[in-house]
């Protein structure tokens, strides 16, 4: 057993997102203090958050990417210290339902959460972009018209987190990633891709870090909900 457990460290909960609480609540600040690879939102859902190596990057709905400060705000993120072992090279991978069952092959649990990073050249990336959206809008009407972006023969690196199906009230059940090139002018929330002599990494999170907002729109919002069908409609590729 590892002496030392990984711990995951959250912004609020996958049904506040999916209910449209899109209030900042944590400063990039305090998220850095937690570790270097993860993935999230920013406020207003203005865009797509990826964490790689200890950069915050923002991708935007015009398809631009920026680093961001340290004072910018997350309604929701999550992040980790990640040092994981020896990478595993996939020769060829024709599409994301054959990384993600790779990935399947590396996890030994359902019940513990995991962090993923893949390095290597695309042959093609597919990504999203959440558009700035008023707060109370739900997630899946924010997602309906979000911007789409193709890019082909593209070096760069996803990070990400698996969730046990029953931490789906808390986070995205399943594989969430997102993308960011090597020359960080690229990136989003991982919808398809394809590549070859790929670098897949994992780590297993034995430690859950959920810091709940105190904003006013969490503390008065409806969390009852299931959030399952919603999130499985807005995070994953159009029908
Ligand atoms: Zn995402």
């Amino acid at each position: 057993m590892p002496l030392i457990a990984h711990t995951l460290y959250q912004v609020s909960t996958a049904t506040a997102l999916v209910e449209g609480i899109y209030q900042g609540a944590v400063p990039i600040a305090v998220l850095r203090k937690h570790g270097d690879l993860g993935l999230g939102t920013f406020e207003d859902l203005d865009g797509e958050m990826v964490i790689v190596d200890g950069h915050f990057f923002q991708v935007r709905s015009d398809g631009s990417v920026r680093e961001v400060e340290d004072s910018v705000l997350t309604p929701f993120a999550a992040i980790t210290a990640f040092s994981p072992g020896s990478p595993v090279v996939l020769d060829s991978c024709p599409d994301l339902a054959h990384l993600t069952s790779r990935f399947d092959a590396l996890r030994h649990s359902d019940n513990v959460f995991f962090a993923l990073r893949v390095d290597g050249k695309f042959d093609y990336i597919h990504t999203r972009a959440m558009r700035r959206t008023k707060a109370g809008v739900p997630l899946v009407q924010a997602a309906a018209v979000q911007p789409e972006f193709e890019f082909h023969d593209i070096s760069g690196t996803l990070v990400g987190f698996w969730t046990p199906e029953y931490a789906k009230t808390l986070n995205v059940p399943g594989y969430h990633l997102h993308f960011i090139s090597t020359d960080r002018t690229r990136g989003g929330h991982l919808l398809q891709c394809r590549g070859k002599d790929l670098r897949l990494q994992i780590q297993l999170e034995g430690n859950l870090h959920i810091a709940l907002p105190e904003t006013a729109d969490f503390l008065k919002a409806n969390l009852r909900r299931d959030p399952t069908a919603a999130l499985a409609q807005a995070e994953g590729e159009k029908k």
